[in-house]
Formats: structure tokens, C-alpha cells, sequence
């Protein structure tokens, strides 16, 4: 028996007793079953021993799709950049980066730029770049040290109604803060705050739909919360899912991300990481619950666990991931330090 039927043994058996003896019990709550996927490719592994890979986003190549780059906070010593076949091909050495996102089409010296921040830990700044799309490498753009809060996580928001750009840090004392980014005026970039707020408890994982204009905050021991992502707007938070038995996470609450699909339509994806899992909601008004997956051993990689950062793309990228890729950091690898795995879209969604 390979490991894998092993693994769907376990999730019936584990079903079986859940349920009891009471399964055809029409009022009995569904049982949820464990999606198992494989990743497909893995980063190098990172250069520090210890817990020091943490949060990655994508960058697209708009040329060649298949030339994109994966990008890595080693939340230890810096940023790493790789290839899709997860070589390497650049690290900053600038500090305790923790959490990293990016955007496109930020307006910067009379361009459109792909705008990367990510917060920085040893001195609590932002860390800024752009992607040259010539060399494929990062270029710091800071207009000079941007101090925040206490950095620890940290996303991005562009609002499509007014086009500004957002950074957001979250940290463990419960602050949010949204920092609206611009030209200086000399092609670099700086902020200023255009919120602060606070929740209960230590936060860290968040991501924002640009779209709908929402900023999506994971409350480390509780659960996700959803904002107006508007630095001006008034509405309420509401509670997307909580933890276990109640909710479908199990704490902490580690990374989020979105899935665009046309019209609205799509998934927000959260790392579950007491049980290893990621719990997949629809992106629309309500966040419905859709399915819970784990990342097993296949391809010759290591399964995933102990996830912090996790990042989806959900449209063509070349052969290798021809419907998009979702990718999370791996607490454990099975070779060396810890690492980033890739997971072809396709085999978590297909639609
Ligand atoms: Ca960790
Ligand atoms: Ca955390
Ligand atoms: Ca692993
Ligand atoms: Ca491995």
C-alpha cells in the first residue's frame, strides 16, 4: 500500500468515528473530507537553519508567463527570489523580512512598476522594490527608512475606485496599520498613514481583494475577519470562519490569500496550521465554506506542514502550471532547511 491510499484510509476512518453510528442521521452535520494534493516543485532551501522561511508571493513575467518569479521571505535574514524550477537567482540580505506581497502598475518615475514591500522586523520599516521586468531582479525603491507600527505580517491593497496603493502591517499587540504608498517625486517611494486600529489578540497573516475592497485579517488564536480594505470607510468587521469545533481552522490562523476568477467569483484561502490543512472559502459576499486541503508527499517532494505563508495564482503560467499555483512555505523538509512547495492550481480547484 503506498502512502497515499494510507492517507485516504485515515481520513475514512477518522470520518467513521467522527460520525459514530448516527452517519445516516439526516441531521447529523456533513462530514468534511481532506482534499490531498502534491506539490509539484520546491524551492533551494533556505540559508538559515531553524524556523526562517515564512511568507511568498508571485511575480508575473507579462512576457513569458513560464519566466515568473517566486518570492520568499526568510523571515531570519531577508528576501529570496526564484525561478519557477525554485532555483534561486537572487537574495537580499536586508534584514528580518517576515511577510512579503507585491502589485502591479504602481505608478513610479513616469512608469508602471511591479511595487514589492515587505515588512521588515529589524527595524520595523517597509521594505520596498520593484521588479526590473529587463534583469528579473529586485530593486530597492525606498525613498529612505518608512518606520510602522511593530512589523510582523504585511499585505498589500490597490483600490480600483480611487488607485492608490496600500501597505498593511499587522503585528502581535493586535495593530493594523494601512500606509498609503507614492512617488516622492524622484522615482522612490515613500508612505504615510492613513489608518490605525486594533483587535483583541496577536494577528499576523492578511490579504485584500482589490476588487471587492476588502482587507481579510487572520487573528492568530480566533479566526478570519473581513474590513472594508478603504482607509475612510465605516462598515463593521465580520467573522469569516473561527477555529475548531465551531469554525474549520485550527490555530493559529497562519496565511491568507486570493484566487481571481472573472466577475466577482473566486476563493479566499487560509493557512490552517494546528492541523496542516488550508481551509478554501468563496471570494463573494458571504465566504462560503468550500473544502479543506493537505499538502501529502508525491513527485518525489515531501508533504507541507507547519505553514506560515501561503500565496495563489490562479490563471496560466506556462507548462509547468498551465492553470496557475498555489504556494506554501514548509515548516519541515525533508532534505535539508526549510523550504517553499508548489502545487499545480488545477489539483485543488478544478474549474
Ligand atoms: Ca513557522
Ligand atoms: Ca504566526
Ligand atoms: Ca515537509
Ligand atoms: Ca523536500
Amino acid at each position: 500500500m503506498n502512502l497515499r491510499s494510507k492517507h485516504h484510509i485515515l481520513v475514512v476512518v477518522i470520518a467513521l468515528l467522527a460520525t459514530g453510528c448516527h452517519a445516516s442521521r439526516a441531521t447529523d452535520k456533513p462530514v468534511k473530507t481532506v482534499l490531498e494534493v502534491s506539490a509539484t516543485i520546491e524551492t533551494e532551501p533556505v540559508r538559515t537553519q531553524g524556523d526562517s522561511a515564512d511568507d511568498a508571493t508571485l511575480w508575473v513575467d507579462p512576457t513569458d508567463p513560464s519566466l515568473s518569479l517566486v518570492i520568499g521571505t526568510n523571515k531570519q535574514r531577508g528576501l529570496a527570489v526564484y525561478d519557477l524550477n525554485g532555483k534561486e537567482v537572487q537574495f537580499l540580505s536586508d534584514g528580518r523580512l517576515n511577510n512579503v506581497d507585491h502589485r502591479d502598475n504602481f505608478p513610479l518615475g513616469g512608469q508602471k512598476i511591479s511595487l514589492v514591500t515587505a515588512s521588515n522586523r529589524t527595524d520595523n520599516s517597509i521594505a520596498v522594490y520593484r521588479v526590473n521586468p529587463e534583469t528579473r531582479r529586485l530593486e530597492n525603491v525606498a525613498a529612505r527608512s518608512i518606520a510602522t507600527v511593530e512589523a510582523y505580517g504585511s499585505c498589500m491593497y490597490h483600490s480600483q475606485k480611487t488607485g492608490k496603493f496600500y501597505y498593511i502591517v499587522t503585528n502581535k499587540r493586535g495593530e493594523v496599520e494601512q500606509l498609503e504608498l507614492f512617488d516622492n517625486g524622484k522615482g522612490m517611494v515613500d508612505a504615510r498613514r492613513a489608518r490605525l486600529f486594533k483587535l483583541g489578540t496577536q494577528l499576523e497573516g492578511c490579504v485584500a481583494d482589490d476588487e471587492l475592497d476588502q482587507l481579510y485579517i487572520g487573528e492568530e488564536a480566533i479566526g478570519i475577519w473581513k474590513y472594508p480594505a478603504a482607509p475612510d470607510a465605516s462598515a463593521p468587521p465580520t467573522k469569516v470562519d473561527g477555529v475548531l469545533p465551531a469554525g474549520n481552522l485550527k490555530a493559529d490562523v497562519e496565511g491568507l490569500t486570493i484566487a481571481y476568477q472573472n466577475d466577482g467569483r473566486g476563493y479566499l484561502i487560509a493557512s490552517s496550521q494546528g492541523n496542516n490543512t488550508y481551509v478554501v472559502y468563496r471570494r463573494e459576499a458571504g465566504n462560503a465554506y468550500v473544502k479543506t486541503f493537505r499538502i501529502v508527499p508525491g513527485n518525489g517532494i515531501d508533504g507541507v506542514s507547519e505553514t506560515d505563508g501561503i500565496h495563489v495564482f490562479a490563471a496560466p503560467l506556462g507548462p509547468q502550471f498551465p492553470h496557475g499555483v498555489f504556494i506554501a512555505q514548509d515548516g519541515v523538509d525533508d532534505k535539508g532547511t526549510q523550504n517553499f512547495k508548489l502545487i499545480p492550481w488545477q489539483s485543488i480547484v478544478n474549474e
